[in-house]
C-alpha cells in the first residue's frame, strides 16, 4: 500500500477553528490528507458531525482532543505554564475524562468574560459580541477574542492580537483552570486513549520542560510523565523549534517514544495548513495498537 498521508491534529467550529467539521474533512481530503484526527480543545462535540462528512469519502477520522494541562515547577513564585496533550482514540464516556473536559470548558468560559471585561477598560468590546461569535457548545478560547478585535479593526490577525492584547503575560490575561500534566495523562490512559504531548518545544511560547537542558536530565524528567501515560511526543509541528525538535528526537528514540506529526489546522484563523506535517504509517500503527477507547472511523 503506498504511504498515507497522516495528519493527526485539527481544530474545528467546536474550539477554536473557522471550520464546521464538515468544511475541515472537505478540507482535508482537497489538501490530499487520508486520515485526520479532529482534536478540538476540551471537547469531542465535533466528532458526531465529522463521522457523517467521512461517510463515502475513503478517509479515516481518527476521534481526539487536546486537553489542557499545565505544569507548575517545584519553585517558590513559579507561574504555572500552559500545556497541551493530544488524547487519541479516547472513549468518549469515560465518566473522568467527560468531567474534566467539563470543567475545563466552565472555567475557559468564566475566564474568557473576565478577560473581555478588563479589555473592555481599553477596547469597544463585550462579551455578548464574543460569545455571538462562538459555535453553540464550542469551547471558549482567546481566538473568540481576537476575532471580535481583527473585524474591529484593532488588530490584522490572530497573531497581532496574540503578540499584545491576548499575550499570556500581558495585561488583559486571565489564566484558567486545567489539570497538572501528570494527571491529565492519566485521565487520557484511562479512558483509553493514546497521550501524545502536542507542540512540547515551542520554545517561548509554552512546554512542560526546557529543552536547552542536558539530555540525561531531560529523559529523566520525560520518564516520568511516561510513568504516568505519555506515549508519544508531536515532534513535526510548525512551532516547535529546529533545537527543540532534534532533542525531542533523541528523547524519543532514547524511551521508545511514538513520533507524531501534524498541522494542528485551524481553518483560516492561523496559518497552518492540513497535511503540512504528516505522521509515518509505523508511528500511526503504534498509536492504533495501543488505544483501547474508540477505533478510528471510515464509513
Ligand atoms: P487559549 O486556549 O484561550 O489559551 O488560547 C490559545 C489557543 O489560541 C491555542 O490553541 C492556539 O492554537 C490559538 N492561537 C492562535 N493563534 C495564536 C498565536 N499567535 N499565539 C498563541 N496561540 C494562538
Ligand atoms: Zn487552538
Ligand atoms: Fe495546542
Ligand atoms: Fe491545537
Amino acid at each position: 500500500m503506498p504511504s498515507r498521508r497522516i495528519d493527526l491534529h485539527s481544530h474545528s467550529r467546536y474550539s477554536d477553528g473557522s471550520d464546521s467539521p464538515a468544511e475541515l474533512i472537505a478540507e482535508a481530503s482537497a489538501a490530499g490528507v487520508d486520515v485526520v484526527a479532529l482534536t478540538d480543545h476540551d471537547t469531542l462535540a465535533g466528532i458526531d458531525e465529522a463521522t457523517g462528512a467521512i461517510r463515502g469519502t475513503g478517509m479515516t477520522l481518527v476521534p481526539g482532543i487536546e486537553l489542557s494541562a499545565q505544569v507548575i515547577d517545584p519553585l517558590p513564585g513559579a507561574v504555572p505554564r500552559s500545556v497541551h496533550v493530544l488524547g487519541l482514540l479516547v472513549d468518549g464516556h469515560d465518566a473522568e475524562l467527560v468531567a474534566e473536559m467539563a470543567r475545563i470548558r466552565d472555567h475557559r468560559a468564566d475566564r474568557l468574560r473576565l478577560m473581555v471585561e478588563k479589555l473592555a477598560v481599553d477596547f469597544d468590546i463585550s462579551w455578548d459580541e464574543v460569545r455571538g461569535g462562538m459555535a453553540a457548545g464550542a469551547t471558549p478560547g482567546r481566538p473568540h477574542i481576537a476575532q471580535v478585535l481583527i473585524a474591529k479593526g484593532y488588530f490584522p490577525d490572530t497573531d497581532a492580537a496574540f503578540a499584545t492584547a491576548l499575550r499570556a503575560d500581558g495585561l488583559y490575561h486571565v489564566p484558567h483552570y486545567a489539570p497538572r500534566l501528570l494527571r491529565a495523562l492519566e485521565i487520557i490512559t484511562n479512558a483509553g486513549g493514546v497521550a501524545i504531548l502536542a507542540h512540547p518545544a515551542t520554545g517561548a511560547r509554552s512546554g512542560a520542560l526546557d529543552h536547552s537542558a542536558p539530555l540525561l536530565e531531560l529523559i529523566a524528567a520525560y520518564s516520568l510523565y511516561v510513568d504516568a501515560g505519555l506515549a508519544g511526543l508531536e515532534i513535526d509541528h510548525r512551532e516547535n523549534t529546529e533545537d527543540g525538535k532534534a532533542v525531542l528526537r533523541s528523547v524519543a528514540s532514547e524511551l521508545g517514544l511514538i513520533v507524531t506529526g501534524s498541522s494542528d489546522y485551524h481553518g483560516d484563523r492561523k496559518g497552518n495548513r492540513l497535511g503540512e506535517n504528516t505522521t509515518s504509517e509505523e508511528h500511526y500503527e503504534a498509536i492504533l495498537s495501543r488505544a483501547t477507547g474508540a477505533a478510528p472511523i471510515s464509513l
